[in-house]
Formats: C-alpha cells, sequence, structure tokens
C-alpha cells in the first residue's frame, strides 16, 4: 500500500481538486491519503487569533471560511453535497465556539491555538472525500485522532510516538483498506496520550504521511505538489535548474533543513528506519516520476545534487580568549539558548569564538540572554544580520577530492566574500555563509560550476 499526500496548492481550487482526483483514481494500489489545509487557511487562522475580536467579527470569518470550503464541494448530486455541508458546518460551529472563547476570555493556551489551527485540516478532507465519493470512489475522511496517530503532546511542535502509532495506526488503516474503504486523514497534528490535539509545526502534513507510512509499512510515501520535486537550485534564481531525480535520506534532510522548501525536514525520519522511499510530485505532471528520496548506493552521477539558501537567519559570535579551553563554555551557551527558545541552525567554534546560525527574530534576544548568563567570562558579542546561509548537498562533497576548493573557487571569481564554513559534520553538506546580497551570485556561480557550466 501507498500513502499519498497533497499539499494545501494542491487543494487551493476546484480545477487543482480535480488533478488531484485524477492522480487518486488512476493509483491502482491500496492507499491512504492525507491532506493539508486548503492554501491559505491555516494563515488565515494563525492571523485571527493573533488578537481578540467581537462576536460580528468572529461571525464574519467563519461565514467566508465556510463559503471558501463549501464552493468546493461536489456539484450534482444532492446526498452527498447535503452530507458534506453538514459535515463542515459541524466543524465550523466548533471552530465558532472555540474563537468565541478565545475572544471572551482573552486567553489563547497553545492548547485552544492547535485545537483551532488544526481546522484547516478538519474541513479539507471533508471536500476531498466528498469529491471521490462523487467519482464512485468508497472514501471517507477521519481526523488524525480517530486514526490514532500518537504524539509527545509538545504543542505546535510535537513528535509522533512512533510505537504506540504503529500499535493503533496500522491495524486501524489496514482494516479500512480490507474493507475497500479509501481512507482520507488529516495531515499536520495528532493527539498526546492525554487526549489533546498537538500539531507539528508549519507544513507538517509530509511528517503526517511519513508517520502513516511507516505505521503502515507503505511501499512508498508520495508528497505531491503543484511542483517539481527536489531542484538543482531554486528555479526563482536560477532558471536552468533542473530537477533532482534521486536524494539519499541524508542528503533530502539536509537540504530540507537548510532552505529547499521541497519537505518538511523531518518527514525523512519516521520512514528512515524502514527504508520506504519518499518521492515528491508534482500533480500538473502527474507521469514525471519526480525525486526519489531512498537508501541511494547507486554509484553517483554527479557530485553535487544541489545547491539551497536560507536567508532568514542571523549570526552571533561570542568571543573570549580561551573560549576553546574554557570546560562548560559551549554547554553554558547551549542551554541557556535552548531555554530561551531559540533553535542553534549551526555552530562553529575556535579558541577565541563561538559561531552560531540562528533564525534572524531570535538573534537580538539570544544577545541579551547570552550577556546576562555568561557574566564577565566572555569579551564581546557580535551579530551580523547581513548573513545568509548557502548550503551544498551531494554524496560525493565527502569522498570526492577538490569538490571543496571548486564551490569556494566559483564563488570567489565573483568577488564574494564568505564568512563562516561548516564542513565536515555531515559527510554530504557544507554550509557556509555570505552577505544576503550575495546570494544569487554565490547560488549561480556554483550551479554554474557544477550543473551548467
Ligand atoms: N496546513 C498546515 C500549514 O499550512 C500544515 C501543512 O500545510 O502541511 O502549515
Ligand atoms: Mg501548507
Amino acid at each position: 500500500m501507498k500513502v499519498m499526500k497533497f499539499g494545501g496548492t494542491c487543494v487551493a481550487n476546484s480545477a487543482m481538486i480535480t488533478k488531484v482526483e485524477e492522480v487518486i483514481e488512476k493509483e491502482k494500489e491500496d492507499k491512504v491519503i492525507t491532506l493539508s489545509a486548503v492554501a491559505g487557511i491555516t494563515n488565515q487562522l494563525i492571523d485571527f487569533i493573533s488578537s481578540f475580536h467581537k462576536d460580528e467579527e468572529i461571525d464574519a470569518f467563519v461565514e467566508e471560511l465556510r463559503k471558501n470550503h463549501v464552493k468546493l464541494l461536489p456539484e450534482g448530486n444532492e446526498q452527498l453535497l447535503k452530507e458534506a455541508t453538514e459535515a463542515l458546518d459541524t466543524r465550523l460551529r466548533k471552530l465558532s465556539s472555540l474563537l468565541y472563547g478565545v475572544s471572551y476570555t482573552e486567553e489563547i493556551t497553545p492548547r485552544t491555538r492547535d485545537m483551532i489551527i488544526s481546522m484547516g485540516e478538519r474541513l479539507s478532507v471533508v471536500i476531498l472525500a466528498s469529491r471521490l465519493k462523487a467519482r464512485g470512489i468508497n472514501a471517507s475522511n477521519f481526523n488524525s485522532d480517530e486514526i490514532g496517530i500518537i504524539t509527545d503532546g509538545v504543542h505546535g511542535n510535537a513528535t509522533a510516538d512512533m510505537n504506540e502509532c504503529e500499535k493503533s495506526v496500522g491495524p486501524k488503516i489496514h482494516a479500512l483498506l480490507k474493507a475497500g474503504v479509501t481512507p482520507v486523514v488529516t495531515g499536520f497534528f495528532g493527539i498526546s496520550k492525554n487526549g489533546h490535539v498537538t500539531t507539528f509545526g508549519r507544513s507538517g502534513t509530509d511528517y503526517s504521511a511519513s508517520v502513516l507510512a511507516r505505521s503502515c509499512n507503505a511501499s512508498v510515501v508520495e508528497i505531491w505538489k503543484d511542483v517539481d520535486g527536489f531542484m538543482t537550485a531554486d528555479p526563482k534564481m536560477v532558471p536552468e535548474a533542473k530537477q533532482v531525480d534521486r536524494l539519499s535520506y541524508e542528503e533530502a534532510a539536509e537540504l530540507a533543513y537548510f532552505g529547499a522548501q521541497v519537505l518538511h525536514p523531518r518527514a525523512v525520519f519516521p520512514v528512515l528506519q524502514k527504508k520506504i522511499p519518499i518521492a515528491v510530485r508534482n500533480v500538473t505532471r502527474p507521469d514525471d516520476p519526480g525525486t526519489i528520496i531512498c537508501n541511494d548506493t547507486s554509484t553517483k552521477k554527479s557530485i553535487l545534487k544541489s545547491v539551497s539558501f536560507l536567508k532568514k537567519i542571523a549570526t552571533i559570535k561570542v568571543f573570549g580568549t580561551g573560549a576553546g579551553y574554557k570546560e562548560g563554555f559551549l554547554a553554558d551557551i547551549t542551554q541557556a539558548l535552548a531555554e530561551a527558545n531559540v533553535n542553534i541552525y549551526s555552530a562553529t567554534t575556535s579558541q577565541t569564538c563561538v559561531a552560531m546560525l540562528l533564525e534572524e527574530g531570535d538573534v537580538h534576544m539570544a544577545k541579551k540572554t547570552l550577556e546576562h548568563i555568561l557574566g564577565g567570562y566572555y569579551e564581546r558579542i557580535e551579530i551580523h544580520e547581513n548573513s545568509a546561509l548557502v548550503c551544498v548537498v551531494g554524496a560525493g562533497l565527502g569522498s570526492t577530492r577538490g569538490v571543496a576548493a571548486r564551490v569556494f573557487n566559483a564563488i570567489a571569481n565573483q568577488g564574494v566574500n564568505i564568512d563562516l564554513i561548516s564542513a565536515g559534520a555531515s559527510t554530504v553538506a557544507y554550509h557556509f555563509t555570505v552577505d544576503k546580497k550575495d546570494v544569487q551570485k554565490t547560488i549561480r556561480a556554483i550551479h554554474n560550476e557544477f550543473f551548467t557550466g
């Protein structure tokens, strides 16, 4: 059996949903489908709860959501339409109560927030299941809690409890498939052991798909999007970029983490152990096999597979003579940042400095935190907000002589200065920082050197 995941842009409008239906109809193997919210809906929910509202504003918001979903329901079958409309209305009433509660109490807890933002997926599955039924496919929609996707209970950034999921999800899905049902399951969230809705982080439906695949021992996870799979570079920067046919799990994870917005970085981990391949495919070009992520042991045709970037980062450097000797220096820094909920993308250290890449929005708070906890034993802390990170990925990097020289020469020839370099931690990726204004030049230079030159 397969897991097929469709992203929000695949269900953005009726014409796109028709393409999704065609892809599903053509697939003869047993399948479980998982779905994101209709494009833009999660953002709308998040924006709406960023402030408190009057009753009329809540009513108008929910009515607008209703309109935007009802218009996607199948036409021509009164009974189906009636059932699906009722199903949407039941969910919208619940949403409305939650929004009233938040605005009356002027309080939003992480738990309520997760319940509210999971609503986009609870609505979209109703639409797709009813449209599949209208085509004669025996589909049925399920919320992830009904299917038993159990999490560690961390709101906004949950991790699935794979042991529990294997026990609960696998048998349920297989029973449904045996009964001839095609389940359409909500993406983006699961449920904690004590019954709380917990979301997997933005774009978390890729992760849901991977969790379903691992739980059901699927033969493949298909991640369907409205664009091609992984590319040799962002086509907006390099128009001649090409789709990458194959990536190893490690290559895909590095690329996803360092900027390629093709796959949720965590989506690789649930399937890794069982070596279940992930295929990233385009619904508008369904005959193309897309990018296959698997345990790639094939002889590498190309040294470099792709180059990605992250612009919303900043560098923080903590200077202190003897930083390299002072035991616990790095531990104190990382612990303080973890407690402040600051994610460190990457770190490099020397005798006199610890340099870290952080999310742009975190860097000032990180500086304050570190000044506070490090007290007297650092010299100065510098922040660089104009950094961008560039990441080159390919299994050949670690094993082919002279690749690093080619990468850095190509950049140097453009007159671009490199600040931090991190290589060696992963055998399949290097990353380094350049000035934000030089990102495009850098990406093009590398792409030219390895792919088009
Ligand atoms: N709807 C959620 C989001 O927009 C999850 C997803 O799309 O995968 O982040
Ligand atoms: Mg989305």
